[in-house]
């Protein structure tokens, strides 16, 4: 059977959490946490079963949520919104990504975006029918080449597609690198729409800058965010989009016949977690950093050369010390060089000679988990 997404077969996070259960490697490569989030938020969760809360919820999202998340923009980054007209709720940002560029895009318009990119973003651009332009951040300080940036740009540029932090080199746009990119959005009369799924896993006290807070920025920038990352709950996908009303209507059109609804009882659950306390996204954040410092030390002591990620739970590595010379091929045996599960940064490529040897590793787990695989790493070298 021949398809128009055929292509696109597998996504790499399936297939590697697959190698990972078949060979009994420990599984850094998906990225999900192996801890669940607040305890409230869990009882909240079960209370909301037993309460009776298992049916449709209202299309854009349960009242308090869409309230809970105006108030978590404006208590983190001072923007006002109104819950009613500039608010959704999605199932998971992958929804919201999808609704957002399935609402904007017409075949043949643009979408600039950066390599290495999130998978959904290329195949929700092909599903639009739109072409995407991408510009290369290069191992191992992944900055911003504007020149190629600059040039990605065209008259037929319709939306920047950004992600900061970002995911899978753990790099945080600095405020200049997103002046830089809002400034040609608007030279293009181009929409940005900002991935910031890790907007609260930005470690070193470094900050994270939301697209929308830039000068002139709001109106013309969607946000998107989900409840996955900031506590621990991938499995809910309880996510969201904001920002101005039309654009927002625009994708609650598109959203209604992508899954009308989704995760009824945990979406008052997660209205309660966006509104604890602030010592509770630090502690999330700061156990997160002391995982980023075990597993990168251990990668160094394997002879590896990594970039130190200022956010996400990702860190990238180069794996040629290991013999990587394809990163696929070697992702694919690395559970029988060493019992670890990565995941090859060169699918997230259209150029992948940018990333062959490079490995993609997840820090989002147990201490115990990481030691272990810290182990049998540095056995395999
Ligand atoms: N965007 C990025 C950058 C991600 O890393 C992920 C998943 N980890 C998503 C979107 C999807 O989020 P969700 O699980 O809420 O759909
Ligand atoms: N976003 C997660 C990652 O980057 C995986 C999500 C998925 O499997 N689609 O690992």
């Amino acid at each position: 059977l021949v398809t128009r997404m055929q292509p696109f077969g597998t996504t790499i996070f399936a297939e590697m959490s697959a190698l990972a259960t078949s060979t009994g490697a420990i599984n850094l490569g998906q990225g999900f946490p192996d801890t669940d989030g607040p305890r409230e938020m869990l009882e909240a969760a079960k209370a909301a079963i037993d309460g009776g809360r298992n049916q449709y919820p209202p299309g854009p999202g349960v009242p308090e949520l869409l309230a809970a998340i105006a108030a978590h923009q404006e208590r983190f980054y001072g923007i006002s919104l109104d819950p009613a007209t500039q608010v959704l709720v999605t199932a998971g940002a992958t929804e919201a990504i999808a609704a957002v560029v399935l609402a904007l895009c017409e075949p043949g318009d643009e979408v600039v975006t950066f390599e290495p990119y999130y998978d959904s973003y290329v195949a929700t651009i092909a599903l639009a029918g739109a072409t995407r332009r991408t510009s290369v951040l290069r191992f191992p300080d992944f900055a911003v080449d504007e020149d190629s940036l600059r040039a990605a740009f065209s008259s037929r540029t319709r939306l920047v597609l950004l992600n900061t932090p970002h995911n899978p080199t753990g790099k945080v746009f600095t405020r200049a690198e997103l002046e830089l990119i809002a400034g040609l959005a608007r030279e293009h009369d181009a929409w940005v729409v900002t991935d910031e799924v890790y907007e609260h896993l930005v470690f070193d006290g470094g900050e994270h800058v939301p697209v929308a807070t830039l000068p002139g920025m709001a109106g013309h920038t969607i946000t998107i965010s989900s409840a996955g990352k900031t506590f621990s709950a991938t499995g809910w996908k309880v996510g969201w989009l904001t920002g101005p009303a039309e654009a927002v209507a625009a994708a609650r059109t598109v959203k209604q016949f992508l899954t009308y609804v989704a995760s009824g009882p945990f979406q008052p659950a997660v209205a309660l977690a966006l509104g604890l306390g602030d010592e509770v996204y630090a502690g999330l954040r700061d156990s997160l950093q002391a995982k980023r410092d075990l597993l990168c030390s251990a990668l160094e002591e394997c002879g590896l050369r990594v970039s130190r990620p200022s956010g996400t739970y990702f860190v990238i590595a180069d794996a040629a010390p290991l013999g990587a010379v394809d990163g696929l091929e070697f992702a694919r045996r690395l559970p029988s060089i060493a019992g670890v599960v990565g995941v090859p940064v060169s699918v997230f490529h259209d150029d992948a000679g940018a990333a062959r040897t490079l490995i993609r590793f997840a820090f989002c787990k147990r201490d115990d988990v990481l030691l272990e695989a810290s182990r049998r790493l540095a056995a395999a070298t």
